[in-house]
């Protein structure tokens, strides 16, 4: 990646409405078998080339072949019981039906190499994968097993390594682990989580990146942050040991949100996905609205290691909503690109 400014989505996109229920999440899939696996893969075809259509650099799966970003990684892996789901909170925010590990988590095959074989096939573009981090993971199913978090964290931290490896040799480029927990829990952040963290993106070749945000646009998460105040200092917990660490990228939510802008600072020397793009909002940003938020971190970040990006994923959101948005985000980089140029 030479150009200035790549820009790229955090992660999922709305799904079809023939392959799930749209602007849902945990939305069940309306296909069954065969039919389902060629759907799935139909809808991540149009997901590249929606993203492609719209000009942004680095090309991802939209996620079109998970039920969701944390649950669809656990359910394959041995040791976990996803028939029996139990409800447990969600990031001290809400409730959730979650898979139960009762045994020794493993993994006994490749979870995404097919479908990531696929995106690779689609799209010249470099390609970025994302994958749950060790944290989230904890906190996003029930223990009946191992009865320490640090302790499940590094046997996840172990399988993410295993499926990054074989994600890096199917052709991704970049790959991502999202940590949407590292705002929540901030002690084990600091005793444990960057490290395991760190375990996950142990030996990888191609480009990391770790993506902390504050949540979906879903309704438990706007309340959460109708609590956190005028300021969101969050990322002052975690910034200074990401920027320490050998994760090479952080993945930000910055537009819209009340999060002070010079706490970007605090990663200084590290790439920075910059989120441009509201995704709690039906609104499209225009390209306008998008160069000024990239404009306002330039002070903080080096514009050659600043990549526009979106807040988060994309799915709660209407199709021809997120198909604006990341439209207004490429039009919206290419403006502050010739800025620079000139
Ligand atoms: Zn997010």
């Amino acid at each position: 990646m030479t150009a200035l400014l790549p820009t790229s989505i955090v992660g999922s996109l709305p799904k079809p409405a023939w392959l799930a229920e749209p602007e849902k999440l945990w939305s069940p899939w309306k296909l069954e078998g065969e039919v389902l696996a060629e759907g799935k893969h139909d809808a991540l075809g149009l997901a590249a080339d929606d993203q492609a259509l719209a000009g942004l650099d680095i090309v991802s799966d939209g996620e079109q072949t998970r039920q969701h970003f944390v649950t669809t990684f656990i359910e394959h892996l041995d040791g976990v019981d996803f028939e029996n789901r139990e409800t447990v909170r969600i990031r001290d925010r809400y409730d959730a039906s979650v898979p139960t590990v009762v045994g020794p988590v493993s993994r006994r095959r490749p979870v995404f190499v097919d479908d990531a074989k696929a995106l690779r096939a689609r799209t010249d573009r470099p390609i970025k994968w994302a994958l749950p981090g060790p944290m989230t993971m904890i906190d996003t199913l029930a223990d009946r097993h191992y009865g320490s978090r640090e302790e499940l964290a590094w046997e996840f931290a172990a399988i993410l390594n295993q499926e990054a490896r074989e994600l890096e040799a199917a052709g991704v480029d970049i790959i991502q682990f999202d940590e949407p927990a590292f705002n929540v829990f901030f002690d084990d952040v600091r005793e444990w989580g960057v490290a395991a963290l760190e375990r996950a993106a142990e030996g990888l070749r191609s480009e990391t990146v770790v993506h902390i945000c504050y949540g979906y646009g879903i309704k438990a998460n706007n309340d959460w942050k109708a609590t956190l105040g005028d300021e969101w200092r969050q990322y002052e917990e975690s910034f200074p040991l990401l920027q320490q660490s050998t994760i090479d990228t952080v993945s930000l939510e910055c537009h819209h949100s009340h999060v002070p802008v010079e706490l970007i600072g605090l990663l200084r020397g590290k790439k920075v996905m910059v989120g441009a793009i509201d995704v709690a909002s039906d609104v499209v940003e225009t390209p306008e609205e998008v160069a000024a938020t990239l404009r306002s971190v330039l002070p903080y970040v080096d514009a050659d290691k600043l990549l526009p990006s979106t807040n988060c994923g994309m799915a709660p959101l209407a199709r021809e909503v997120a198909r604006g948005k990341m439209a207004a985000l490429s039009a919206g980089a290419a403006i502050v690109r010739a800025e620079l140029a000139g």
